[in-house]
């Protein structure tokens, strides 16, 4: 048996240990675990959904859907677009891996904002796609770099806004300019995992109407992140019918699974659920900024559910003291951000703990 070399050669992404684990190893319980670093939802799943659920607890022996076409029908009412135009992953995790499969080969080449969501540079590698990193310009996307960085082999740009893990978003007018001057035999996909937090905000463009105008645009949302339904791994892609026929002919033909469609439905549904996120989400973050402020401690001004700090200090220290305190947050060092972590805001109360335990770290030092 022999395993390919470039195989072995691949990076993993690198998941965190299970809470319960973590926990044990500092003598703590898993409540006593603070989790802020993978920018999930500290309220927990949209109560509909979880309603959903149990009420189909038992129709779960019938394989899914295929089609999606619940969920696809609702989705293309509430952003009045055709059916056609929408696919749905197992997570936007498996779109990304969609789009390789379908647009690219090896060789070619993807162009990706750095630091930005690694998995567009990991699935790449998968795909032995060249993956052209373009650095961010003051923590945002540097669309005329991106630009420059062109060349015939490339397939597919990935645009992420608000950009995981700076949280700074791509303006409209940016935009239209940049999809103006991109060919259009190149893929441009807009992954808008933060939308829900971002919508409404000051300078985020609604971006459904550039799949309107460029048949070379792609738009990626998921339900893990606002709507609390991370584990059960569900996302969607909208964009022109091709694009969407093409993803569609190399998903597998069960790719989301029965309780996903389930809760995902129900979720679009929750607007109550939606408002309380986003008003944990406003006052945490309120609270944090100004904690910072106080502590000397920079940051950016983000769209999503996260804050990228400046510790002016080796990270990847900060974030094990910390993690032996029971609250973990992602250290930006992989990023070659090695003084920034990133930090997920949570509810009140885990807000509370990380400060007085960031504190505390930053004083022993
Ligand atoms: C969290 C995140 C995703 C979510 O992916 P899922 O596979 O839907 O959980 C996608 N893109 C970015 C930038 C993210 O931060």
């Amino acid at each position: 048996m022999k395993v390919r070399d470039w195989v072995k050669n691949l990076v993993t992404y690198e998941a965190g240990k299970p809470i319960a684990h973590a926990a044990g190893e500092i003598g703590m319980t898993a409540d006593e675990i603070v989790k802020l670093a993978s920018n999930e939802n500290s309220l927990g799943s949209s109560p509909l959904a979880v309603a959903a659920l149990k009420e189909n607890i038992n129709t779960f022996y019938r394989y899914p859907d295929g089609s999606n076409y619940d969920l696809i029908g609702k989705l293309s009412d509430k952003y009045s677009v055709l059916p056609e135009q929408i696919a749905v992953g197992d997570g936007s995790d498996e779109i990304i891996n969609l789009i390789y499969s379908a647009f690219c080969q090896k060789n070619d080449e993807a162009i990706m904002a750095f630091p930005s969501f690694a998995e567009y540079l990991l699935i790449g590698a998968v795909h032995r796609v060249n993956v052209l990193r373009v650095p961010l310009k003051e923590f945002k996307t540097d669309l005329d770099a991106v630009k420059n960085a062109i060349n015939e082999n490339t397939k597919v740009i990935f645009l992420n806004s608000p950009n995981n893990p700076t949280g700074t978003i791509i303006k409209h007018d940016e935009l239209m300019e940049f999809m103006k001057n991109v060919p259009e035999n190149i893929l441009v996909v807009m992954d808008e995992a933060y939308y829900e937090y971002a919508t409404g905000k000051p300078d985020f463009p609604e971006t459904i109407d550039f799949i309107h105008s460029f048949d070379n645009f792609l738009i990626l949302r998921t339900f893990s992140k606002a709507y609390g339904l991370a584990g059960l791994r569900i996302g969607y892609a909208i964009g022109d019918k091709e694009i969407i026929d093409a993803i569609n002919h190399v998903r597998q033909p069960f790719n989301v699974n029965k309780a996903a469609q389930i809760a995902a439905f129900a979720a679009l549904d929750d607007t109550e659920f939606l408002s309380k996120v986003r008003s944990m989400i406003e006052s945490g973050m309120t609270y944090l900024k100004s904690e910072f402020k106080n502590m000397g401690i920079e940051y950016t001004e983000s769209y999503a559910n996260f804050l990228l700090i400046n510790l002016k200090t080796d990270a990847e220290n900060i974030s094990d003291k910390l993690l032996k305190k029971g609250v973990i947050v992602r250290s930006m060092s992989g990023y070659g951000l090695k003084e920034f972590i990133r930090v997920t805001v949570g509810n009140e109360t885990e807000n509370k703990r990380f400060i007085a335990s960031l504190k505390s770290v930053l004083n022993e030092e």
